[in-house]
């Protein structure tokens, strides 16, 4: 199946295009306390050595603002970074000035959209992006009222509506995203959106969950989406890392074929037939494989019914027998060597490749 994305309009995010031709972004969250700035600056690292590309921020006061512009001047992001600001219109204006890639706002929370103009202008004048950033649990009233309450129709309204006003002002360089924690309900909102709108659309499901159940939401929402072409960016929500949320949103876009990052492990489910305890191996093969921006296929099996077959296919893998293990690269058994050392082959092979 081939994915055929959705035309969309291109816009810039500090040094990073999104939309028209671009691959899907993956975003994330900084987590840390905002003011902590040690943790907040090793959580960028982080975040950027797991291959997030775009770094949101939370930017609730001036104290914010202020590290926000200090960490911009210090060159501390290598990727844009999104200030996020609710409640204060000024406050929005005064991270663009301090020269974040993009600013979002969220259009329920700004006392008015015509309070949103101002940041418009200023973000034009700075060449800098805004994301539209509509969520359903903070609808204006009003909005909801004349949309009879329905939270799809209300959210593709308030969308739509500062979509009007900032093509009014001649300001174009935005993203829209409209998250829901109804997975339903925000697949919905981004299919509307998707026929009514060319400007990118910045995908998520929000407060998508615990790690486990979280993930597996957002790779349903998420992943209907981008396989009808609909996403430009997107961030999986989870109360996890940031950066397990990356690895998330790199698993999901690698399933559908549209990006791929670092290893990408496939391990048998187990059944009566394994002598071996796979689990403890994948996970040894994922502290190995950690950190690896190459892209690789990593096969991990637990006999020889499907063992070799599968480790044939991955650019190296493992297909465990009884006493012994067969190591595989690029679909030819190179050595079949004896258990308890089977890791240790596999990692200098593995070392051989990058
Ligand atoms: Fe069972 Fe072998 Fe299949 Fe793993 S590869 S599930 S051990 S049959």
């Amino acid at each position: 199946m081939q994915i055929i994305r959705r035309n969309t309009y291109e816009i810039t995010v500090g040094n990073t295009k999104i939309g028209g031709n671009n691959p899907v972004i993956v975003q994330s969250m900084i987590k840390s306390r905002s003011g902590a700035s040690e943790l907040i600056i090793n959580e960028i690292n982080d975040l950027q050595n797991a291959g997030c590309e775009i770094i949101r921020i939370a930017v609730p006061d001036r104290q914010a603002v202020a590290a926000l512009k200090s960490m911009i001047k210090n060159k501390i992001f290598k990727v844009p970074v999104i200030a996020d600001v609710h409640f204060d219109p000024d406050l929005a204006v005064e991270a663009i000035e301090s020269g974040a890639g993009c600013v979002r706002v969220n259009p329920g929370n700004m006392g008015g959209i015509q309070r949103l103009a101002g940041i418009a202008l200023k973000a034009k004048e700075k060449k800098s992006a805004l994301r539209i950033g509509v969520n359903s649990g903070s609808l204006d009233k009003k909005i909801l009222k004349s949309n009879s309450g329905n939270i799809i129709d209300s959210m593709v309204f308030s969308a739509l509506e500062v979509v009007a006003l900032f093509e009014k002002l001649g300001f174009r360089n935005f993203k829209i995203s409209a998250k829901a924690s109804s997975v339903t309900d925000t697949i919905s909102v981004y299919e509307t959106l998707s026929s009514k709108t060319r400007y990118p659309l910045h995908l998520g499901i929000t407060e998508a969950g615990p790690p486990f159940t979280g993930a597996i939401k957002s790779a349903v929402g998420l992943g209907i989406l981008l396989s009808k072409g609909i996403g430009d960016t997107l961030r999986v929500s989870l109360t996890d890392s940031s950066v397990n949320e990356v690895k998330a949103a790199y698993t999901i876009l690698s399933s559908l074929g549209l990006r791929h990052f670092g290893a990408n492990i496939i391990s048998c489910p187990t059944c009566g037939r394994t002598r071996v305890d796979l689990a403890k191996v994948v996970s040894s093969v994922e502290k190995i494989t950690d950190g690896i921006n190459k892209n690789l296929k990593i096969a991990v099996m637990g006999c020889i019914v499907n063992g070799p077959g599968e480790a044939k296919d991955a650019d190296i893998g493992i297909a465990y027998g009884i006493k012994k293990a067969a190591i595989f690269v690029r679909g030819k058994s190179i050595k079949r060597v004896y258990i308890d050392v089977v890791l240790k082959e596999f990692e200098k092979e593995l070392q051989s490749m990058l």
